[in-house]
């Protein structure tokens, strides 16, 4: 599927057999209700959805303006929206037949998260991880092989997210029996739209509750956005509505600094794991390394339909500093008793800037991706 010119597949010819072989069975199971029960019943009973939607009013008073509703995906079982995810593949690759998944991870988060529901439905995994990140990220390393994965270290290039996804792919080429569970709404056609198929359900809850305890929509919804999976999961059931809609790309050290993760801001299209979108690059086409304080946000690139939606308009895209993002981190642990995510931080700080563009009778909703287990050190470390 293509958005506008973005998306495709850019791809060699044997991985677009494959691709197409997933996209014809997830087009199969989307209509089929089995498969959406299975799916509803192991989010609810594993994940613990539907995940509230809390009015912050504490925050609310802080920001003096429109009332703060918080999206609590910090609360599913591993802490954040990539389970929702993660359990709609495994499903569609047990459809399949195939017994062993394969993912890429940068921070741990979607590697945690795959070795989860491999663990459940007792299929091999194996996850390629940069050799730098699983210094870094120790601590999920730890959880994956506790769950019965194995991480492969891919030591090419910078030793991160980028060259796993790359190591992944040719694996997934190269293996019969495998299926590649892409942990964000990016990567070559069907992956963009049938992870925002597995994440739409943030929003569908999101939309229902609002109207519930707030009795109308709110007037603006908020997301973080790296590769796009948490704000698309929030975004898709407002789209057509009457609602402003606003993606925070990680600023890292400031847009000037050349030390961001700003890809729309960056404003280069070109082609990057098989799909065409906007990829922040030198003046010779060469990916450029993306930066930011929050290992979620940290990607080169950004998934096609975020890419097209900005493009015509719908949504607006704006980022938040790592600064910033620190500072509202510690305002949501003071005045909420909430320890947010790093990535999520940026998506509140945008909230509370915004809040008091609206009324004390309006709302907006900011969805709190996930929580902050792993940033604990990152945080220690600033000091
Ligand atoms: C991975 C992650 C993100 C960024 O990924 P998206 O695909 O853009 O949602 C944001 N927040 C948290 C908590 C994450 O783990």
């Amino acid at each position: 599927m293509n958005y506008g010119e973005f998306g495709g597949q850019y791809v060699p010819q044997e991985l677009k057999e494959k691709l197409n072989e997933i996209a014809k069975e997830f087009r199969k199971a989307k209509h089929n209700k089995e498969f959406n029960k299975e799916y509803n019943y192991y989010l609810k009973q594993f994940v613990g959805r539907p995940s509230p939607l809390y009015l912050a009013e504490n925050l609310t008073q802080y920001a003096g303006g429109a009332k703060i509703y918080l999206k609590r995906e910090d609360l599913n079982h591993t802490g954040a929206h990539k389970i929702n995810n993660a359990i709609g593949q495994i499903l569609l690759a047990k459809r399949m037949g195939k017994t062993h998944i394969i993912a890429e991870t940068g921070a741990g988060q979607h590697g945690v998260a795959t070795a989860t529901v491999c663990s459940l439905f007792n299929m091999k995994c194996t996850i390629f991880m940069g050799s730098e990140d699983i210094i870094r990220q120790r601590l999920n390393v730890e959880k994956i092989k506790l769950l019965g994965a194995n991480v492969k270290s891919v030591t090419r290039g910078d030793g991160t997210l980028k060259e796993a996804v790359d190591e992944a792919f040719e694996y997934f080429v190269e293996h019969k029996d495998v299926f590649y569970l892409i942990g964000s709404a990016v990567g070559p056609s069907p992956y963009p739209e049938m992870v925002k198929y597995f994440q739409k359900i943030i929003g569908e809850e999101a939309k229902k509750q609002i109207l519930k305890q707030d009795k109308k929509l709110p007037k603006a919804i908020i997301a973080c956005v790296g590769g796009g999976s948490n704000s698309i999961g929030l975004f898709n059931d407002f789209l057509k509505e009457d609602v402003e809609i606003f993606g925070v790309e990680g600023a890292g050290k400031g847009l000037n600094s050349g030390k961001h993760a700003c890809a729309i801001y960056d404003n280069k299209i070109g082609i990057l794991h098989g799909m065409k979108t906007y990829i922040m690059q030198d003046n010779s086409g060469n990916v450029k390394d993306a930066y930011s304080i929050s290992a979620g946000l940290d990607y080169p690139g950004i998934g096609p339909e975020h890419a097209y939606l900005s493009t015509i308009g719908r949504v607006k895209y704006d980022s938040v500093t790592d600064d910033e993002a620190i500072n509202a981190f510690k305002i949501v642990c003071k005045l909420e008793g909430i320890i947010p995510a790093l990535e999520s931080s940026h998506a509140i700080a945008y909230g509370l800037k915004i809040a008091k563009k609206y009324n004390k009778e309006d709302s907006i909703i900011v969805n709190l991706s996930g929580r902050a287990d792993k940033d604990i050190e990152t945080i220690l470390n600033l000091k």
